[in-house]
């Protein structure tokens, strides 16, 4: 069975790439329980898919990560609140960088597959409502983990 090459999940029936539009669209919906855990659900996507991470090699991703094991949502939109405060402060300061500067993206990216895949979050291809929150939590533990593991 054909696998995708940086989260090792299957790619059939469907893509990671299909399946994150499909997660993409229930996000910009706002609707509980997909909207809220947006933040969340990016970070995982991203880390496990190291190519697309932006030019901080992932450290905003896996502090929101962490954020959302220890602390849940309330926690998450403390660190998002932060961040969005100290790019201000940056752009002000005119020292902002560009995604592609800086910090190779690649740097301690785990090379091995994840225990919790998109697809498992996906479980049909549709992202059931029913146990979605759990399995996001999963999904983040996953990617923490094997990131934890090879920095
Ligand atoms: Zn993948």
């Amino acid at each position: 069975m054909e696998r995708c090459a940086e989260c090792g999940a299957p790619a059939e029936p469907y893509s990671c790439d299909e399946l994150f539009q499909v997660l993409l669209g229930l996000d910009h919906a706002r609707r509980e329980p997909w909207g809220p855990l947006h933040g969340v659900s990016v970070s995982c996507y991203l880390l496990q898919h190291p190519g697309r991470l932006p030019a901080d090699g992932g450290a905003r991703a896996r502090d929101l990560l962490r954020a959302y094991l220890e602390g849940g949502l309330d926690e998450v939109n403390q660190v998002v609140g932060r961040a969005r405060r100290g790019n201000n402060h940056r752009v002000r300061g005119g020292s902002a960088r560009r995604a592609g500067d800086g910090v190779p993206p690649q740097r301690g990216a785990p090379r091995s597959r994840f225990s919790v895949t998109l697809h498992e979050v996906a479980v049909d291809g549709s992202f059931p409502a029913a146990g979605f929150a759990e399995r996001v939590r999963g999904w983040a533990a996953a990617t923490l983990g094997e990131w934890g593991r090879g920095a």
